[in-house]
């Protein structure tokens, strides 16, 4: 296989996320370009117009969805969050009448939207555990959403052989890789016809902006998803575009780092006499290992288990000097979640997400075992 000029063989990650986010260089061009913030352009000079008015595209946004849509091998769409990019999927493809197929165990808003908005709207919502079995569901169904791993529970679906069946019955397949980053996993050489993800979490990776993006196989369908995008007004500010496009050079170090942590973490949690149910696709043993092993590059920095129970949880961040209190997942900051206070997943009390950052391994094992010692000391 080649890629590139000749003598040159396919490239590492780390060199693609940088070459991904640059410009072609020009003399005089900035190295690094910054934001371009526009509502009209200029319609007035020599060449026609190929930019008009920033509703329909920005400079910042091609920059940021020429690099990943480079990492996701599809035209890239990008939106003001994750969310908008899961509702441009869904309404750019969704009829009334159609059935849509999502993950019972999967982002908890998405679950909601579909009951909420696409139900009402005459869009039959049929709900499947993210480890199957997929089969009946996908008879008669127009689009599938899989989710892998799932967000809290990490569970993980085999992409290729969901795909496969889900088009042999006429449907969509669209993969939300918000865990896995296109680092991770590449859903559309799995055989997906949509990757979509909330570049809010490890994309960009530093828990100061909201982005997602829809990326397609076939640029038509891509261009349905832009075009609802330039309808709907769901875009992102440039600014947040430019900051995500500037974190995408350091993605390949932020997810080494990750997964470095969470597997340490994963393994010391196993050990722990109050810990249960520890979920990480790249310990050896989870029930999804081996799935994960075949279709994922990398496992990421999310480790789900079960602790006692929530006052249990409040005692150990209490205790934690690094593991802080808060929802998202992917950035620099080791974080802790305990899911059932927000409702929306069916988990025990005591049941955690934990994101694991980019602080020293050793450091955070530390922190976490004093953490686990003061919860248990009543
Ligand atoms: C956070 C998340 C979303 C929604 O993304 P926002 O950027 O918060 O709108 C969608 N899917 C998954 C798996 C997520 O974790």
């Amino acid at each position: 296989m080649t890629h590139g000029a000749p003598g040159t063989g396919p490239r590492g990650d780390g060199t693609r996320v940088i070459q991904a986010g640059s410009p072609d260089p020009r003399i005089g061009d900035p190295l690094a370009a910054g934001p371009v913030l526009a509502a009209p352009y200029h319609l007035t000079g020599a060449a026609g117009p190929d930019r008009v008015y920033g509703r329909m595209t920005n400079p910042t946004w091609e920059a940021f969805e020429r690099a990943v849509g480079e990492l996701e091998g599809g035209e890239t769409v990008v939106f003001s969050s994750g969310m908008a990019a899961v509702t441009g999927l869904f309404l750019a493809i969704l009829r009334a009448g159609d059935v849509l197929v999502l993950p019972s165990d999967g982002y908890y808003e998405a679950r909601a939207l579909a009951r909420e908005h696409l139900s009402p709207l005459g869009i039959e919502v049929r709900e499947v555990p993210t480890a199957g079995p997929h089969g009946g569901a996908l008879t008669g169904a127009r689009l599938v959403l899989l989710e892998t791993p799932a967000n809290p529970g990490l569970d993980v679906c085999d992409i290729a052989a969901v795909a496969a069946t889900a088009h042999a019955r006429g449907a969509l397949v669209a993969v939300d890789n918000t865990t896995a980053t296109p680092l991770g996993q590449r859903p559309l050489e799995l055989g997906a016809d949509f990757s979509l993800a909330s570049d809010t979490k490890a994309l960009s990776g530093h828990s100061d902006l909201l982005l997602g993006h829809v990326s397609a196989a076939d640029p038509e369908l891509a261009a349905r998803v832009r075009t609802w995008r330039q309808r709907s007004g769901s875009i992102p500010g440039p600014f947040e575009t430019w900051l995500a496009l500037r974190s995408l050079g350091t993605l390949d170090l932020r997810l080494a780092r990750q997964a470095e942590n969470a597997l340490a973490v994963a393994r010391f949690l196993l050990d722990r006499p109050e810990v249960t149910g520890v979920r990480y696709p790249g310990l050896p043993g989870d029930p999804a290992h081996a799935l994960a092993s075949a279709q994922m590059r990398r496992f990421g920095g999310v480790v789900s288990c079960v602790l006692p129970d929530a006052a249990f949880v409040d005692r150990a961040l209490a205790a934690s000097a690094l593991f802080t209190a808060a929802t998202s997942f992917g950035g620099l900051h080791s974080t802790v979640d305990r899911r059932a206070q927000w409702g929306g997943d069916a988990v025990a009390e005591g049941f955690v997400r934990i994101s694991l950052g980019c602080e020293d391994t050793a450091d955070l094992v530390a922190d976490l075992a004093v953490a686990l010692e003061a919860a248990g000391t009543v």
